[in-house]
Protein backbone atom coordinates (compact mmCIF):
# COMPACT_ATOMS: atom_id res chain seq x y z
CA UNK A 1 0.00 0.00 0.00
CA UNK A 2 1.00 3.76 -0.51
CA UNK A 3 2.19 5.91 2.20
CA UNK A 4 -1.04 8.07 1.57
CA UNK A 5 -3.04 5.08 1.71
CA UNK A 6 -1.44 3.89 4.87
CA UNK A 7 -1.93 7.27 6.74
CA UNK A 8 -6.01 8.06 5.38
CA UNK A 9 -6.44 4.32 7.04
CA UNK A 10 -4.43 5.05 10.42
CA UNK A 11 -5.90 8.43 10.62
CA UNK A 12 -9.36 8.21 9.45
CA UNK A 13 -12.36 7.61 12.00
CA UNK A 14 -13.37 3.68 11.38
CA UNK A 15 -17.01 4.89 11.13
CA UNK A 16 -16.38 7.09 8.76
CA UNK A 17 -14.40 4.67 6.41
CA UNK A 18 -17.05 2.29 6.96
CA UNK A 19 -19.32 4.77 5.08
CA UNK A 20 -20.35 4.88 1.54
CA UNK A 21 -20.57 8.66 0.47
CA UNK A 22 -24.56 9.80 -0.74
CA UNK A 23 -24.52 8.47 -3.97
CA UNK A 24 -26.25 10.71 -6.88
CA UNK A 25 -26.65 9.40 -10.55
CA UNK A 26 -25.80 11.81 -13.31
CA UNK A 27 -28.84 12.11 -15.05
CA UNK A 28 -27.00 13.09 -18.31
CA UNK A 29 -30.49 13.59 -21.16
CA UNK A 30 -32.60 11.18 -18.77
CA UNK A 31 -36.12 11.83 -17.92
CA UNK A 32 -35.54 12.34 -14.22
CA UNK A 33 -37.79 10.61 -11.88
CA UNK A 34 -35.54 9.66 -9.33
CA UNK A 35 -35.39 12.58 -6.95
CA UNK A 36 -38.39 13.87 -5.65
CA UNK A 37 -37.88 16.91 -7.42
CA UNK A 38 -40.65 19.24 -8.45
CA UNK A 39 -40.48 19.03 -12.77
CA UNK A 40 -41.50 22.84 -13.18
CA UNK A 41 -38.74 25.40 -13.51
CA UNK A 42 -40.27 29.25 -12.70
CA UNK A 43 -42.38 30.91 -15.19
CA UNK A 44 -40.65 33.92 -17.24
CA UNK A 45 -41.91 36.88 -16.14
CA UNK A 46 -41.24 35.26 -12.44
CA UNK A 47 -37.70 34.85 -13.59
CA UNK A 48 -37.26 38.25 -14.70
CA UNK A 49 -39.02 39.80 -11.31
CA UNK A 50 -36.32 37.41 -9.37
CA UNK A 51 -33.47 38.32 -11.10
CA UNK A 52 -34.55 42.03 -10.31
CA UNK A 53 -34.57 41.31 -6.39
CA UNK A 54 -31.00 39.61 -6.59
CA UNK A 55 -29.59 42.38 -8.61
CA UNK A 56 -30.47 44.00 -4.13
CA UNK A 57 -28.12 41.26 -2.91
CA UNK A 58 -24.59 42.38 -2.29
CA UNK A 59 -22.59 39.09 -2.05
CA UNK A 60 -19.64 41.46 -0.65
CA UNK A 61 -21.44 41.23 2.04
CA UNK A 62 -21.65 37.84 4.79
CA UNK A 63 -25.39 37.15 4.72
CA UNK A 64 -27.93 38.10 7.35
CA UNK A 65 -26.67 35.47 9.83
CA UNK A 66 -29.94 35.30 11.57
CA UNK A 67 -31.97 35.74 8.48
CA UNK A 68 -34.46 37.79 9.97
CA UNK A 69 -36.54 38.62 6.38
CA UNK A 70 -36.42 35.32 5.58
CA UNK A 71 -38.15 33.80 8.70
CA UNK A 72 -40.48 36.54 9.07
CA UNK A 73 -41.78 35.04 5.69
CA UNK A 74 -41.14 31.79 6.62
CA UNK A 75 -43.43 31.93 9.75
CA UNK A 76 -46.28 33.46 7.37
CA UNK A 77 -46.10 30.85 4.39
CA UNK A 78 -46.19 27.61 6.93
CA UNK A 79 -48.43 28.73 9.13
CA UNK A 80 -45.49 28.50 12.18
CA UNK A 81 -46.98 28.76 15.78
CA UNK A 82 -45.50 32.02 17.36
CA UNK A 83 -44.83 30.00 20.45
CA UNK A 84 -42.10 28.17 18.18
CA UNK A 85 -38.59 29.06 17.51
CA UNK A 86 -36.98 28.44 14.10
CA UNK A 87 -33.53 27.20 13.18
CA UNK A 88 -32.58 27.03 9.67
CA UNK A 89 -30.13 24.95 7.90
CA UNK A 90 -29.04 24.37 4.42
CA UNK A 91 -31.30 21.68 3.59
CA UNK A 92 -32.97 19.72 5.64
CA UNK A 93 -29.92 17.28 6.02
CA UNK A 94 -27.56 19.85 7.57
CA UNK A 95 -30.32 20.82 10.35
CA UNK A 96 -30.39 16.59 11.12
CA UNK A 97 -26.66 17.03 11.47
CA UNK A 98 -26.91 19.78 13.52
CA UNK A 99 -29.57 18.23 15.83
CA UNK A 100 -26.83 14.57 16.07
CA UNK A 101 -24.35 16.40 16.51
CA UNK A 102 -25.62 18.59 19.64
CA UNK A 103 -26.91 14.97 21.13
CA UNK A 104 -24.38 13.03 20.19
CA UNK A 105 -23.36 11.65 24.06
CA UNK A 106 -20.95 8.82 24.45
CA UNK A 107 -23.77 5.92 23.76
CA UNK A 108 -26.55 8.19 22.77
CA UNK A 109 -28.71 5.92 20.44
CA UNK A 110 -31.06 6.91 16.70
CA UNK A 111 -34.05 5.31 16.34
CA UNK A 112 -35.98 5.33 13.28
CA UNK A 113 -38.72 3.16 11.62
CA UNK A 114 -37.31 1.41 8.73
CA UNK A 115 -37.37 1.74 5.81
CA UNK A 116 -36.65 5.33 5.64
CA UNK A 117 -34.98 8.62 5.13
CA UNK A 118 -31.42 7.00 4.53
CA UNK A 119 -29.81 10.56 5.88
CA UNK A 120 -31.08 9.47 9.45
CA UNK A 121 -28.94 6.10 9.82
CA UNK A 122 -25.89 7.90 7.64
CA UNK A 123 -25.59 11.02 9.90
CA UNK A 124 -25.61 9.39 13.10
CA UNK A 125 -22.57 7.06 11.90
CA UNK A 126 -20.74 10.29 11.08
CA UNK A 127 -21.57 11.26 14.32
CA UNK A 128 -20.59 8.22 16.38
CA UNK A 129 -23.89 7.56 17.19
CA UNK A 130 -25.28 3.82 17.16
CA UNK A 131 -28.69 3.41 14.78
CA UNK A 132 -31.48 1.61 15.70
CA UNK A 133 -34.13 0.51 12.97
CA UNK A 134 -36.97 -0.91 13.68
CA UNK A 135 -39.31 -2.78 11.04
CA UNK A 136 -42.44 -1.04 9.88
CA UNK A 137 -45.62 -3.53 9.21
CA UNK A 138 -45.07 -4.98 5.65
CA UNK A 139 -47.63 -5.09 4.31
CA UNK A 140 -48.67 -1.30 4.42
CA UNK A 141 -45.68 0.18 5.93
CA UNK A 142 -47.67 1.46 8.91
CA UNK A 143 -45.98 1.74 12.69
CA UNK A 144 -45.21 -1.34 14.02
CA UNK A 145 -46.11 0.15 17.40
CA UNK A 146 -45.36 -2.48 19.97
CA UNK A 147 -42.04 -3.40 18.33
CA UNK A 148 -41.35 0.48 18.30
CA UNK A 149 -42.54 0.82 22.17
CA UNK A 150 -40.30 -2.26 23.33
CA UNK A 151 -37.55 -0.71 21.03
CA UNK A 152 -37.82 2.94 22.99
CA UNK A 153 -37.81 0.33 26.17
CA UNK A 154 -34.70 -1.29 25.34
CA UNK A 155 -32.62 1.87 23.65
CA UNK A 156 -33.53 4.43 25.48
CA UNK A 157 -33.04 6.47 22.11
CA UNK A 158 -31.65 10.23 22.48
CA UNK A 159 -33.36 11.30 19.02
CA UNK A 160 -36.15 9.18 17.26
CA UNK A 161 -37.26 10.47 13.88
CA UNK A 162 -40.23 9.85 12.15
CA UNK A 163 -40.57 10.99 8.46
CA UNK A 164 -44.17 12.31 7.84
CA UNK A 165 -44.94 11.27 4.83
CA UNK A 166 -42.40 8.32 5.07
CA UNK A 167 -39.44 8.30 2.43
CA UNK A 168 -39.39 5.73 0.03
CA UNK A 169 -42.76 4.06 1.08
CA UNK A 170 -44.61 7.56 0.64
CA UNK A 171 -47.71 6.97 3.17
CA UNK A 172 -48.36 8.91 6.49
CA UNK A 173 -48.21 7.21 9.59
CA UNK A 174 -51.24 6.93 12.07
CA UNK A 175 -51.30 10.09 14.47
CA UNK A 176 -52.62 8.21 17.49
CA UNK A 177 -49.42 5.98 16.62
CA UNK A 178 -46.98 8.75 16.29
CA UNK A 179 -48.79 10.11 19.56
CA UNK A 180 -47.74 6.76 21.22
CA UNK A 181 -44.55 6.72 19.99
CA UNK A 182 -43.90 10.50 21.55
CA UNK A 183 -45.39 9.61 24.86
CA UNK A 184 -43.39 6.48 25.41
CA UNK A 185 -40.25 8.37 24.35
CA UNK A 186 -37.40 9.96 26.94
CA UNK A 187 -35.90 11.27 24.30
CA UNK A 188 -36.55 14.07 21.04
CA UNK A 189 -39.12 13.29 18.29
CA UNK A 190 -38.33 14.58 14.92
CA UNK A 191 -41.65 14.67 12.56
CA UNK A 192 -39.91 15.05 9.17
CA UNK A 193 -42.70 16.71 6.73
CA UNK A 194 -40.24 16.98 3.69
CA UNK A 195 -43.54 16.53 1.66
CA UNK A 196 -45.93 18.44 3.66
CA UNK A 197 -46.82 20.12 0.63
CA UNK A 198 -48.10 16.84 -1.03
CA UNK A 199 -50.04 15.85 2.20
CA UNK A 200 -52.05 17.95 3.41
CA UNK A 201 -51.45 16.81 6.83
CA UNK A 202 -48.85 18.00 9.96
CA UNK A 203 -47.67 18.33 13.18
CA UNK A 204 -46.97 21.75 13.40
CA UNK A 205 -50.47 22.66 15.16
CA UNK A 206 -49.87 19.90 17.78
CA UNK A 207 -46.48 21.26 18.79
CA UNK A 208 -47.60 23.00 21.71
CA UNK A 209 -48.55 19.82 22.89
CA UNK A 210 -45.54 18.20 23.59
CA UNK A 211 -42.13 19.14 25.00
CA UNK A 212 -40.19 16.66 23.10
CA UNK A 213 -41.22 17.33 19.58
CA UNK A 214 -40.00 19.09 16.58
CA UNK A 215 -41.09 19.15 13.06
CA UNK A 216 -38.75 19.40 10.76
CA UNK A 217 -39.66 21.01 6.88
CA UNK A 218 -37.92 21.74 3.55
CA UNK A 219 -38.41 23.91 0.52
CA UNK A 220 -36.59 21.06 -1.80
CA UNK A 221 -39.62 19.14 -2.32
CA UNK A 222 -41.72 21.86 -2.98
CA UNK A 223 -39.49 23.31 -5.74
CA UNK A 224 -36.84 24.91 -4.51
CA UNK A 225 -34.29 22.31 -4.48
CA UNK A 226 -31.70 24.28 -5.61
CA UNK A 227 -31.85 26.57 -3.36
CA UNK A 228 -30.61 24.34 -0.09
CA UNK A 229 -32.73 25.63 2.97
CA UNK A 230 -34.50 23.22 5.48
CA UNK A 231 -36.53 24.51 8.86
CA UNK A 232 -36.87 22.82 12.03
CA UNK A 233 -39.40 24.24 14.37
CA UNK A 234 -40.06 23.99 17.99
CA UNK A 235 -39.43 24.59 21.62
CA UNK A 236 -36.62 27.68 22.23
CA UNK A 237 -34.92 24.85 24.37
CA UNK A 238 -34.15 22.46 21.78
CA UNK A 239 -33.44 24.88 18.84
CA UNK A 240 -31.22 27.05 21.19
CA UNK A 241 -28.85 23.93 21.93
CA UNK A 242 -29.06 22.90 17.92
CA UNK A 243 -28.35 26.38 16.99
CA UNK A 244 -24.52 26.47 18.85
CA UNK A 245 -23.81 23.52 16.36
CA UNK A 246 -23.91 25.37 13.34
CA UNK A 247 -22.07 27.24 11.31
CA UNK A 248 -22.16 31.17 11.17
CA UNK A 249 -23.60 32.23 8.11
CA UNK A 250 -25.25 28.67 6.91
CA UNK A 251 -27.62 30.50 4.91
CA UNK A 252 -26.30 32.01 2.10
CA UNK A 253 -27.62 35.59 0.48
CA UNK A 254 -28.60 34.11 -2.44
CA UNK A 255 -31.05 31.39 -0.71
CA UNK A 256 -32.34 33.90 1.58
CA UNK A 257 -33.20 36.44 -0.73
CA UNK A 258 -34.50 34.10 -3.34
CA UNK A 259 -36.67 32.21 -1.05
CA UNK A 260 -38.12 34.85 0.38
CA UNK A 261 -39.04 36.02 -3.44
CA UNK A 262 -40.36 32.38 -4.17
CA UNK A 263 -42.35 32.67 -1.13
CA UNK A 264 -43.58 36.04 -1.50
CA UNK A 265 -44.84 34.51 -5.31
CA UNK A 266 -45.74 31.56 -4.08
CA UNK A 267 -49.31 31.06 -6.51
CA UNK A 268 -46.79 29.47 -9.20
CA UNK A 269 -45.35 26.85 -6.71
CA UNK A 270 -48.78 26.20 -4.95
CA UNK A 271 -50.33 25.59 -8.55
CA UNK A 272 -47.64 23.65 -9.49
CA UNK A 273 -47.98 21.34 -6.36
CA UNK A 274 -51.82 21.04 -7.49
CA UNK A 275 -50.56 19.76 -10.53
CA UNK A 276 -48.12 17.13 -9.05
CA UNK A 277 -51.03 15.96 -7.12
CA UNK A 278 -53.18 15.44 -10.00
CA UNK A 279 -50.11 13.85 -12.21
CA UNK A 280 -49.96 11.28 -8.95
CA UNK A 281 -53.59 10.60 -9.21
CA UNK A 282 -53.14 9.81 -12.67
CA UNK A 283 -50.13 7.50 -11.96
CA UNK A 284 -51.16 5.53 -9.32
CA UNK A 285 -54.79 4.69 -11.44
CA UNK A 286 -52.56 3.96 -14.31
CA UNK A 287 -49.95 2.19 -12.57
CA UNK A 288 -52.06 0.18 -10.49
CA UNK A 289 -54.27 -1.47 -13.94
CA UNK A 290 -50.33 -2.65 -15.06
CA UNK A 291 -49.84 -6.17 -14.83
CA UNK A 292 -47.32 -7.65 -13.31
CA UNK A 293 -46.25 -4.74 -10.63
CA UNK A 294 -47.49 -3.65 -6.96
CA UNK A 295 -47.91 0.04 -6.74
CA UNK A 296 -48.54 1.39 -2.99
CA UNK A 297 -50.80 4.66 -2.30
CA UNK A 298 -48.54 7.60 -1.91
CA UNK A 299 -49.42 11.17 -0.12
CA UNK A 300 -45.75 12.40 -1.65
CA UNK A 301 -44.94 13.21 -4.70
CA UNK A 302 -43.56 9.74 -5.60
CA UNK A 303 -44.65 6.04 -5.88
CA UNK A 304 -43.49 3.18 -4.60
CA UNK A 305 -43.83 -0.49 -6.59
CA UNK A 306 -42.80 -3.72 -6.80
CA UNK A 307 -41.92 -5.46 -9.52
CA UNK A 308 -43.11 -8.72 -9.48
CA UNK A 309 -43.00 -10.48 -12.60
CA UNK A 310 -39.02 -9.84 -13.61
CA UNK A 311 -36.20 -8.35 -11.79
CA UNK A 312 -36.34 -4.78 -10.60
CA UNK A 313 -33.30 -3.90 -11.70
CA UNK A 314 -33.56 -5.34 -15.53
CA UNK A 315 -36.63 -3.61 -14.95
CA UNK A 316 -34.63 -0.08 -13.65
CA UNK A 317 -32.04 -1.25 -16.54
CA UNK A 318 -34.74 -1.43 -19.16
CA UNK A 319 -36.20 1.87 -18.42
CA UNK A 320 -32.69 3.64 -17.95
CA UNK A 321 -31.50 2.57 -21.89
CA UNK A 322 -35.18 4.05 -22.64
CA UNK A 323 -33.96 7.55 -21.11
CA UNK A 324 -36.15 7.45 -18.10
CA UNK A 325 -34.00 7.28 -14.76
CA UNK A 326 -35.59 6.54 -11.18
CA UNK A 327 -35.02 5.03 -8.66
CA UNK A 328 -34.02 1.32 -7.53
CA UNK A 329 -33.93 0.16 -4.31
CA UNK A 330 -34.26 -3.16 -5.10
CA UNK A 331 -30.52 -3.31 -3.35
CA UNK A 332 -31.73 -2.07 0.22
CA UNK A 333 -32.77 -5.58 0.38
CA UNK A 334 -35.37 -6.47 2.94
CA UNK A 335 -39.01 -5.38 2.39
CA UNK A 336 -37.70 -3.17 -0.54
CA UNK A 337 -36.48 -5.94 -2.63
CA UNK A 338 -38.16 -5.70 -5.88
CA UNK A 339 -39.12 -2.36 -5.15
CA UNK A 340 -38.28 0.85 -7.69
CA UNK A 341 -39.25 4.55 -6.84
CA UNK A 342 -40.93 6.68 -9.31
CA UNK A 343 -41.08 10.82 -9.06
CA UNK A 344 -44.07 12.55 -10.23
CA UNK A 345 -43.00 14.06 -13.51
CA UNK A 346 -45.02 16.67 -15.69
CA UNK A 347 -48.00 14.62 -17.76
CA UNK A 348 -46.22 14.70 -20.73
CA UNK A 349 -42.78 12.73 -18.83
CA UNK A 350 -45.54 10.46 -16.75
CA UNK A 351 -47.04 9.36 -20.23
CA UNK A 352 -43.38 8.23 -21.28
CA UNK A 353 -42.81 6.50 -18.06
CA UNK A 354 -46.76 4.75 -18.14
CA UNK A 355 -45.62 3.42 -21.91
CA UNK A 356 -42.60 2.46 -21.49
CA UNK A 357 -43.32 0.66 -18.02
CA UNK A 358 -46.07 -1.39 -19.27
CA UNK A 359 -43.65 -2.49 -22.67
CA UNK A 360 -40.61 -3.57 -21.00
CA UNK A 361 -42.17 -5.29 -18.28
CA UNK A 362 -43.59 -7.16 -21.26
CA UNK A 363 -40.81 -7.68 -22.69
CA UNK A 364 -38.36 -8.81 -20.21
CA UNK A 365 -40.95 -10.77 -18.36
C1 LIG B 1 -35.48 14.67 0.68
C2 LIG B 1 -35.68 14.49 2.14
C3 LIG B 1 -35.02 15.29 3.05
C4 LIG B 1 -33.87 16.23 2.67
O1 LIG B 1 -34.27 17.41 2.26
P1 LIG B 1 -33.25 18.60 1.98
O2 LIG B 1 -33.92 19.75 2.63
O3 LIG B 1 -33.18 18.70 0.50
O4 LIG B 1 -31.92 18.29 2.61
C5 LIG B 1 -35.31 15.16 4.41
N1 LIG B 1 -36.19 14.24 4.81
C6 LIG B 1 -36.82 13.41 3.96
C7 LIG B 1 -37.77 12.40 4.49
C8 LIG B 1 -36.57 13.50 2.60
O5 LIG B 1 -37.15 12.64 1.76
Amino acid sequence: MSDIKEKVKQLVRTEVQALHAYGVADPGDLIKLDAMENPYPWPEHIKSLWLERLKLVDVNRYPDPVARNLKTRLREAMAIPSSQALLLGNGSDELIQMILLALAKPGAKVMAPVPTFVMYEMTARFCGMEFVGVPLNDEDFSLDLDAMISAIKLHDPAVIFLAYPNNPTGNLFNLADIECVINAANGLVVVDEAYHAFAGQTFMDRLMDFENVVVMRTVSKLGLAGLRLGVLVGPEAWLAEFDKVRLPYNINSLTQASVEFALANRVFLDEQTAAIQEQRTRLLREMSAIAGIHVWSSDANFILFRVESASATKLFDALRAAGILVKNLDKSGGVLQGCLRVTVGTPEENGVFLSQLEKLLKQIA
